[in-house]
């Protein structure tokens, strides 16, 4: 028997926004991407040949970049949007989301990790990193949806040896299910909430199976004050003695990272990332923000992320990394700090990195994945365009994505979901949200006392 010929797909006419690894990112007019299976080919001028049994993608009028990466999220969240607003963090997680959380079932968590998956697609997010509850439903809906993640299954000490054992069981089971599109990270939740014997073990596991772990540390500068005050060491210094940062990890938030902690990072920079989410901070009124300038310095990935919609709203990496650049502008008080070049470069080949996809990932060239966003920048709030990828940073609307590949597939075509049932699964998301933010049980997944 032979085997099929791989799937051949062809983005036609389009230009191509190219963001290498140092320097300026640039537009080049009028090309053809060539996908095979899930690999890009070739780029070439348009016009010439194109095999006949390939798919056409018309491109023509539409800027195409690298999909976007949601460094950080918990994609079932998007059934909490909007339900915990006008809260310090304490009471947002005590009053609010770890009590709605003990509502779940893993039939909601499936229809909000499609929801979010359906979401992301039509934003130009081709990849996300999770971190959550039932983690199968969320890899069943990015097998189902198309869509590529990184999920860690959320662990809490509280939780006990078998759920540890269970969340060992997911890695060696998903990782590199879908055809390569999920790979899975460990997902102690933080050092707060997961004792330095069980981040041991989860380190261990995470080598033994060559895998990253995901987890939450020093999100702000009190949690880092409380861990000096009670154990006299800081939470990266966790990290590094229980063999975290040598695993590999990405951190998400790191707001509260301090320069004492910068010379563990370095000596681990080949394998650190941290995702910075500054709609939550801002939300939470958090200051300090996450310390991207340093962590470059240092050689550390940073990636741009929400974190879940119950905190961030929506799921919209774009305007994540827009925030990004203005809140650090602020932070460092450098208009100059995060040029347009350089946030994107962060969004797309930092995210890449920070979900673990191979090396180079995050750049539309020759070999690379076929994760592909067509972007339309023809609208009224877009005129002049005097500078393409200014409008990517700043002004581009999630509307204004008009077609998406992720593994050398089409999931949106001219603004529509190919691979999500959307009225149907609307009707199975309303038909839960009155039970999923009822907290008078009294029960709640956690306590927040970091
Ligand atoms: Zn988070």
């Amino acid at each position: 028997m032979s085997t099929p010929e791989p799937r051949r797909l062809v983005v036609r006419g389009c230009d191509v926004l190219e963001v290498p690894a140092e320097g300026e990112c640039t537009v080049v007019s009028g090309k053809d991407i060539h996908i095979t299976g899930n690999l890009i080919t070739s780029i070439v001028p348009t016009g010439r040949p194109v095999p006949r049994a390939a798919e056409i993608l018309d491109g023509t009028g539409l800027l195409a970049t690298p999909g976007l990466v949601n460094g950080h999220t918990h994609s079932p969240m998007v059934l909490f949007r909007g339900a915990a607003e006008d809260v310090p963090v304490h009471d947002w997680f005590n009053k609010r989301v770890w009590p709605m959380e003990s509502n779940l079932t893993a039939q909601d968590v499936h229809h909000g990790a499609l929801l979010a998956c359906a979401e992301m697609i039509s934003s130009g997010v081709t990849t996300f990193v999770d971190h959550y509850f039932f983690p199968e439903q969320i890899a069943e809906a990015v097998a189902s949806t198309g869509i590529r993640a990184n999920i860690a299954p959320t662990f809490f000490s509280s939780q006990g040896p078998a759920a540890l054992a269970e969340t060992v069981a997911f890695a060696e089971h998903w990782h590199g299910g879908a055809g390569g599109r999920v790979t899975v990270s460990l997902g102690p939740h933080a050092p707060y909430t997961v004792d330095d014997a069980d981040l041991t073990t989860l380190a261990v596991h995470a080598r033994r199976l060559g895998i990253g772990l995901h987890l939450h540390a020093s999100e702000n500068l009190a949690q880092t004050e409380s861990s000096m005050a009670r154990r006299g060491i800081t939470p990266i210094e966790v990290l590094e003695r229980t063999g975290i940062l040598d695993a590999g990890v990405m951190i998400a938030h790191g707001c509260g990272i301090i320069p004492q902690d910068y010379a563990m990072l370095a000596d681990h920079a080949d394998r650190v990332a941290v995702t910075s989410c500054p709609k939550v901070y801002l939300k939470h009124a958090l200051w300090p923000l996450t310390p991207i300038r340093d962590l470059l310095d240092l050689g550390v990935t940073v990636a741009a992320g929400t974190d879940g919609a119950a905190g961030h709203n929506t799921l919209d990496v774009w305007e994540a990394l827009r925030l990004v650049a203005m809140t650090q502008k602020l932070e460092t008080r450098d208009a100059m700090f995060l040029s347009v070049s350089d946030t994107l470069r962060l969004a797309m080949r930092g995210g890449a990195a920070a979900a673990r996809l191979p090396p180079g990932a995050g750049a539309l060239e020759p070999g690379q994945l076929a994760d592909i966003v067509l972007v339309d920048l023809s609208g009224l709030h877009h005129r002049p365009l005097h500078d393409p990828r200014a409008a990517l940073v700043y002004g581009v609307q999630t509307n204004d994505v008009k077609s998406v590949v992720v593994d050398g597939r089409v999931l949106m075509r001219d603004r529509k979901l190919l691979t999500v049932d959307v009225p149907g699964l609307l009707a199975e998301i309303d038909a839960r949200t009155g039970r999923l933010v009822d907290t008078s049980s009294g029960a709640s997944v956690q306590f927040y006392d970091p």
